[in-house]
């Protein structure tokens, strides 16, 4: 084994946090680098680490630390969409000082709060060169040995359907050694979790706009951990720099560490959020809610006006804004006709959201409408149609990867949207950095093996409990995440166990409980819900099943970690004004037990109304809970609290 350099090295400098609990241990080796380890509680939970990057100007990787400033920060604000409504805290930002063999400056900027760490890079303009192109950086994570860690590989890049890959769609693999290779090569996606002997690690990135790429980790590296990398050449069909560029002075991205002893501060963090700005105010005042959504189980066959009539009417009994219409509308609708739906809609109270590919020169979508959102003439004109006929949103689906150029789209799209009070989600794309608190109108990502995944394969309803409960701990605890989730159909078809025309039974076969799939609607958070509920459920699902899916919020104002451990099962509570929602779902044989009374003490309420599966049927309990509820393999929960 390889002994890091520090244990023989005195720190130069150590940043605690307001509580004095976390600390970043600053160390100067002789050979000019600087490294970064951080403990918690008195235990290690990142091993000595690299900093540093590579401009092609200048190497600001050979460093010596000449000073620190610090100064404590409140943190407080409001967020409308993830998580909790008011996030107060206190923080410690520290600016320590660097500089270069040749005498050139670096500052690191940390945030440091109790339980999160986040650093970037910040370059002055201290010569006449005015812009930077960072050709890599040093950043490293490294753990203790004993790490155990939940990742998910990234993809080839233009491989998969129609070459949309990469999209943040590939499995995650659960508690497998420290230094396991990625399953790609191209070693993993953000957020990355991990399991140290003393607790658990989140680690990621937030405050990436138009001025960086999006990272990711490579393959770990004996003695040296997992160290950032760029997005890969062949992203986005070859087009774009790998290496992102900025103007002086200027900063990279924040990049994010989480640390708890238990899961809470992993599930609960606002870190991607407390670091960033709104990148510009609006004048709309965007509403979130519930959509329907008729291709999730009915598919491009339903993309016509009769069913996207039915599926409006069915938003319109189920109380629920809006309406996404997926691809092919232009075609099997037409633009006049989207007009007249856009007013139908509306006369049942129900907006339409409409989708768009966003290419392009980087994948091969057929899917239509294309070559609007990569053109900046024709998205604007787009969008200004899109505003006088009624529309609320967009759903912009196969990004092409992570470069600083797609940065660039995404923002453009985002910014365009909202001169003309569009909401926006992203499909077939990166993750969230901060973005929820930095563009006022946006409104969720995919970027994970979503629901479309059980419609196209048994194997994904086989193993739907078992990757439900990661996301919470990981993807979702990260950002704003789009699942498309809650199935109530049995076979996941039009027809919904109804024999075909030639007598066969269609569709993959669900194998979770109602109770499972209305938890989901807890537990997987986006401010605009599009589910998988068809019109039939109305018939055929439980009424409680769908008065909660009536009721149930799809933002809060708190968010707390109950219980849960990735790949497993996951407890999530979630306050929406005076009331707790609380989800559980369980993976796994042995049963998880849901002591209704304790949750609601530990919650401060005295009232509860349990969803819970009773002889393979959903029911209402309320009242008195003289024993826990007991949630079995691919079953789920849903408590009520005030
Ligand atoms: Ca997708």
């Amino acid at each position: 084994m390889i002994q890091p350099l520090s244990i023989l090295l005195a720190a130069v400098a150590v940043l605690g946090s307001p509580d004095g609990k976390l600390s970043v241990r600053l160390e100067q080796t002789p050979d000019s680098k600087i490294l970064y380890s951080v403990e918690y509680a008195g235990q290690t939970m990142l091993t000595p680490s690299t900093l540093g990057l590579v401009g092609q100007d200048c190497d600001y990787s050979l460093l010596t630390y000449t000073g620190v400033d610090s100064q404590a920060v409140k943190v407080d604000y409001r967020l409308d969409r993830i998580k909790a409504s008011r996030i107060q805290h206190d923080a410690v930002r520290y600016m320590t000082h660097f500089k270069t063999p040749q005498g050139r400056l670096l500052d690191i900027e940390w945030h440091i709060s109790d339980n999160d760490v986040a650093f970037r890079y910040c370059i002055p303009r201290d010569t006449d060169t005015g812009s930077i192109r960072v050709m890599r950086e040093e950043t490293s994570f490294d753990f203790p040995e004993g790490t155990t860690t939940y990742l998910c590989p990234q993809s080839d890049a233009m491989i998969g359907w129609k070459r949309t890959k990469p999209s943040y769609e590939e499995y995650y693999k659960c508690a497998a050694p420290l230094g396991e290779k990625s399953q790609f090569g191209h070693g993993f996606t953000f957020p990355c979790l991990f399991n140290t002997p003393a607790g658990w690690v989140l680690v990621s990135e937030t405050g990436v706009d138009s001025r960086y790429c999006g990272s990711r980790l490579e393959d770990y590296t004996a003695g040296k951990g997992y160290r950032l990398a760029f997005p890969m050449p062949e992203e986005n069909n070859g087009n774009g720099t790998v290496e992102p560029a900025f103007a002086l002075p200027g900063c990279t991205p924040w990049r994010t560490i989480t640390v708890g002893n238990d899961l809470a501060p992993i599930v609960e963090t606002t870190i991607a959020f407390d670091v960033v700005e709104p990148k510009y105010e609006s004048r709309y005042d965007y509403r979130f809610g519930k959509s329907t959504w008729s291709w999730i189980i009915w598919q491009d066959a339903s993309c016509n006006y009769d069913d996207q009539v039915t599926y409006i009417d069915f938003a319109s009994e189920m109380g629920y804004p809006y309406c996404l219409v997926d691809a092919f509308w232009d075609q099997n609708i037409g633009r006049d006709r989207i007009e007249e739906l856009s007013r139908y809609a509306r006369s049942k109270g129900v907006s339409l959201f409409l989708w768009y590919s966003s290419s392009g020169w980087w994948n091969d979508i057929s899917q239509s409408p294309v070559n609007i959102m990569s053109d900046h003439i024709a998205r604007k004109q787009e969008m200004r149609w899109l505003q006088s006929i009624g529309v609320k949103g967009i759903k912009v689906d196969f990004f092409g990867g992570d470069k600083q150029e797609t940065m660039r789209l995404y923002e453009s799209i985002l910014s365009d949207a909202d001169d003309c009070g569009l909401m926006v989600i992203f499909h077939g794309c990166t993750i969230p950095r901060g973005w929820e608190r930095m563009y006022p109108n946006y409104v969720g990502s995919e970027a994970v093996r979503a629901s479309e995944n059980l419609i196209f394969s048994q194997y994904e309803c086989d193993i739907e409990a078992v990757n439900a409960t990661i996301h919470p701990f990981v993807r979702n605890a990260l950002g704003c995440m789009e699942f498309g989730g809650t199935i109530l159909n049995k076979r996941l078809d039009r027809a919904n166990g109804k024999p075909r025309p030639n007598g066969r039974i269609g569709g993959t076969e669900r194998k979770t409980s109602d109770a499972f799939e209305i938890a989901t609607a807890v537990i997987f958070q986006n401010p605009i819900q599009n589910f998988a509920l068809a019109p039939n459920n109305l018939e055929d699902a439980p009424e409680a099943a769908m008065d909660f899916m009536r009721r149930v919020p799809t933002t809060w104002d708190e968010t707390r970690y109950i219980a849960g451990t990735p790949s497993r099962s996951a407890v999530i509570a979630r306050r929406s004004n005076d009331t707790w929602y609380v989800g559980a779902i369980n993976a796994v044989e042995e049963e998880l037990s849901i002591d209704v009374n304790e949750i609601a003490s530990m919650l401060g309420m005295s009232e509860a109304v349990a969803l819970h599966t009773v002889d393979g049927k959903l029911i209402r309990e309320e009242g008195k809970f003289r024993k826990p509820i007991k949630v079995s393999a691919n079953d789920g929960a849903v408590l009520i609290l005030r």
